[in-house]
């Protein structure tokens, strides 16, 4: 755990109980801070109280005495209204933070690299983990994702936290100014939370605060807020005394003094060579233009801190993908199956299915308002669709208007077996049985985890059975 007695002794309030308020109150309990913890759910506060936490009504208790609050980055404290405790502590001059921040005061020897964007900050960042560890850096990859930041073991001088960081959390992280700061892209999202896009941008915008000489902006430029961003930073480094590097990212070709895919290869003009590093299509966990972009500013963090490119491209060609995100699960004849459970929308299901081709689409669940609209124009690679779940009715309705090939299974283990039947049988090239639902999985299972883990089960299963004869145990 993160050692916090620089808050010996001192009250310190927690508010909001999930998994990283749970770790934060833990960590300052250890470090002997006088731990003060709230949520608005009584079932949450009653679990904290059997653990032998000090609940407090933050709503009613006087505050004046707080040195700060840790507040959980999922809680409104600005837009669309601000909760009453987060109005109360403001009053009482008392700052919010979250629990990144507190990692940012304790650590302040080692370095850290933080990613945002509205989209691939997951990827982004487990691939930086990936890379930093095949190049023997000590590091630590947490943040918005997996494990709590003040759960982590302190790394000191010479170590790397990687840290994907929402735009909830970057408002809360002042004390951290990121050596590498990476910003993905900007699309309309959580806009309710910020007041706005521009709130938005302004949100994202902080993982550059505080940079100076010796740091690196990456800053992906293939939309418009974000090209903003980049032309501001670019614009001001011109005038300040000590700027930051700021390196532009691209999917979509050339960009001077970048990194950048082009003609399927990934390429680095960061020192004005325009070097093709590597081919793109060495990557096989790193499918799609979106992941290009991800690819382009992983390489870039880490050329940043000094790893070598061979360290960097040879780490990209056996980095195994993220669970459940266009996640390579098996090969058999030639027909990949890929597991997208994480696709709970049309939005996501489109980077899918803009990236192969023909696809055996197996779909379906709990159907979101706004259904398969949006995905017209990606029909003509898909050969079959494998209804199942409680959206199946719809969506067929749906698919009969498109003039796709459908079939209700009902289930992934029947859909999955007809789809593999399919594709198998068809043999053609570039083939991808693909589960990306565009639905919720609560109709019939736990959560997309254990949906995607049933999908991958099925795929080994058939993947196994197609083994030539003979072969097992060679
Ligand atoms: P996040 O952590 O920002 O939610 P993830 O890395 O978990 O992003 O990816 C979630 C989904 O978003 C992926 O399955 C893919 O469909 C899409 N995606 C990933 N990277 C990008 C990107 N750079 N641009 C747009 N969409 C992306």
């Amino acid at each position: 755990m993160i050692d916090l007695s620089r808050l010996k002794g001192t009250p310190v309030a927690v508010m909001g109980l999930g998994k990283s308020g749970l770790a934060t109150a833990a960590a300052l309990r250890l470090s002997g801070a006088e731990v003060w913890v709230w949520d608005d759910n009584p079932a949450s506060r009653a679990k904290a109280e059997a653990d032998g936490f000090q609940v407090v009504d933050l709503s009613t208790a006087d505050l004046s005495a707080l040195a700060t609050v840790v507040w959980s980055p999922g809680i409104p404290h600005t837009h669309p209204a601000p909760h009453p405790v987060a109005e109360r502590a403001r009053a009482a001059g008392i700052d919010l933070v979250c629990d990144v921040d507190l990692l940012g005061r304790a650590e302040q020897d080692a370095a850290f690299i933080g990613i945002t964007g509205t989209n691939g900050k997951s990827t982004t960042t487990t691939l930086i983990g990936h890379i930093m560890a095949a190049a023997g850096r000590p590091i630590r990859v947490g943040g918005n994702l997996g494990t709590p930041v003040l759960s982590f073991d302190p790394l000191g001088g010479g170590g790397t936290h990687i840290l994907e960081m929402s735009s909830y959390q970057l408002e809360l992280t002042g004390s951290i100014t990121f050596d590498v700061a990476i910003l993905l892209n900007v699309t309309p999202d959580h806009l309710a939370r910020h007041g706005g896009m521009d709130g938005y941008v302004a949100a994202k915008r902080l993982i550059f605060r505080g940079q100076s000489a010796g740091h690196t902006a990456v800053i992906g430029v293939d939309d418009e807020p974000s090209r903003r961003v980049f032309a501001d930073l670019t614009a001001a480094n011109l005038t300040a005394a000590s700027a930051q590097r700021v390196w532009p990212i691209s999917a979509r070709g050339p960009v001077a003094g970048g990194v950048y895919a082009a003609d399927g290869g990934l390429i680095d003009d960061t020192e004005g060579r325009a070097e093709r590093v590597a081919d793109l299509a060495s990557f096989p966990s790193l499918l799609g233009a979106h992941n290009w972009q991800n690819a382009a500013a992983a390489y870039a963090a880490c050329k940043a801190v000094g790893v070598p490119t061979a360290t960097i491209v040879q780490a990209m060609t056996s980095f195994p993908g993220l669970a459940h995100r266009q996640q390579l699960v098996a090969t058999v004849n030639g027909v990949r199956f890929v597991n997208d459970s994480k696709a709970t929308n049309a939005d996501a299901t489109e980077k899918a299915l803009a990236t192969f081709d023909p696809i055996y689409w197996v779909l379906g669940g709990q159907a979101k308002d706004t259904g398969l609209a949006g995905l017209e124009g990606y029909m003509g690679r898909v050969r079959h669709a494998f209804l199942i779940g409680e959206a199946q009715e719809p969506f067929a309705a749906w698919l009969t208007a498109q003039g796709v090939a459908h079939t209700r299974c009902g289930t992934l283990d029947i859909a999955t077996t007809k789809a593999a039947g399919l594709a198998l049988a068809e043999g053609l090239d570039g083939a991808c049985v693909l589960l990306s639902p565009a639905c919720a999985s609560w109709d019939q299972f736990a959560n997309f985890e254990k949906r995607g883990e049933a999908f991958s089960t099925y795929a080994a299963a058939i993947a196994a059975a197609r083994q030539p004869e003979g072969s097992e145990g060679e």
